[in-house]
């Protein structure tokens, strides 16, 4: 039988990367993420487990080598670790990885399963570990469960990265006392510039803090090496001198990361979206339901011909989200 044809889309990149957001749904509500009353989608509306685990080895047959599950909050899906473990079956024939991003509430009692399933890494989201500050941003989330689980993931063997969106006068006196304590925990930090998708009731440009500053102050306390490590995805990287931790900077808003971009992002509703930052996607979903497999390459092909080279986030006074979808929608 033939190779399945490689996803490359129409400027040439070659696509490796797949993250599925496999609910929009989730037990905290961070306040640059969501609005205090979403509206999640009706259950029907998503995509099976079945459906789930077939969209992803199609993928696989066709060239992505890891696999991220995101959300919304993919622990609190009921079957995740299901189709985890329908995915870790390609682990090494054709997925290097399959790995979650998490917000860490529900991780300590899923740490050594997901390290039973083949899972080595994960991201754990932490803003901040006041557990005051942390309440505030994610509007009732308690940080002794995260916590909880960040210490239970490594204990399983579970590689723990943290992710910290940066926010103006609010968790920005943390940062360098996170990178400190990530470098004393054997972690890496990778920081976040807040993204202009969907409407959230607060007011993004009051919280953006650009990392270029922030790279600049916290040179001041660390010895900071510019390490060539890439993704494919859009962080920059440094190592901390001395420690294991690389710090990982994500600047959609100050530097654009788009011309290697690998990576596609199959949404909760079924649509694969090509860019986070816009609203043209292609509906998998109904193209597998009506038309089986075929119809599910067929519209796989259609998607990479509209990836487009670039995002346009803006953040200014007045300005509309660049999309209408939330990040838990596309999945971060
Ligand atoms: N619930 C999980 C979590 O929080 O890790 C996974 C989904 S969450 C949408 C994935 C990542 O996106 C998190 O690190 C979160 O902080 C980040 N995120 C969410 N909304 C964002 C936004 N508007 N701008 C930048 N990062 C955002
Ligand atoms: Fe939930 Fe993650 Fe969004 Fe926070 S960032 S509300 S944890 S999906």
């Amino acid at each position: 039988m033939a190779a399945a044809p490689a996803l490359i889309d129409a400027h040439g990149r070659a696509i490796h990367y797949l993250r599925i957001s496999v609910t929009d749904r989730c037990d905290l509500r961070c306040r640059y993420c969501m609005s205090e009353t979403m509206t999640f989608l009706p259950r029907a509306a998503l995509l099976s487990l079945d459906e789930l685990a077939l969209i992803a080895d199609r993928f696989v047959a066709r060239g992505v080598r890891k696999i991220r599950l995101t959300g919304g909050e993919p622990l609190v899906r009921s079957d995740t670790l299901d189709l985890i473990r329908r995915i870790a079956r390609h682990l090494g024939g054709g997925l290097d990885e399959i790995t979650l991003t998490t917000n860490g509430t529900r991780l300590a009692e899923h740490a050594a399963a997901l390290r039973e399933a083949g899972v080595r890494r994960v991201n754990v989201s932490l803003d901040s570990r006041d557990p005051e500050r942390f309440r505030h941003i994610t509007r009732h989330g308690d940080v002794a469960k995260v916590l909880a689980g960040i210490e239970a993931a490594q204990a399983a063997g579970l590689a723990v990265k943290l992710n910290m969106v940066a926010l103006k006068g609010l968790n920005e006196a943390e940062i360098a006392p996170m990178l400190a304590w990530a470098a004393s925990q054997g972690m890496d930090l990778t920081l976040i510039e807040t993204m202009p998708l969907g409407d959230v009731d607060e007011n993004r440009e009051d919280r953006f803090l650009p990392l270029t500053g922030v790279l600049a102050d916290l040179k001041q306390s660390f010895d900071l090496i510019p390490d060539t490590h890439r993704t494919g995805g859009p962080a920059r990287y440094w190592r901390v001198a001395g420690t294991a931790t690389r710090l990982g900077l994500i600047t959609p808003l100050s530097a654009n990361f788009c011309d290697g971009c690998n990576r596609v992002r199959l949404a909760t509703d079924g649509k694969l979206y090509m860019c986070l930052g816009h609203d043209e996607g292609v509906d998998l979903k109904t193209a597998l339901r009506v038309d089986g497999p075929t119809g599910l390459d067929q519209a796989i092909d259609g998607a990479l011909a509209i990836k487009p080279a670039r995002h346009a986030f803006r953040i200014a006074t007045g300005a509309a989200p660049a999309t209408r979808r939330h990040m838990s929608v596309t999945g971060g």
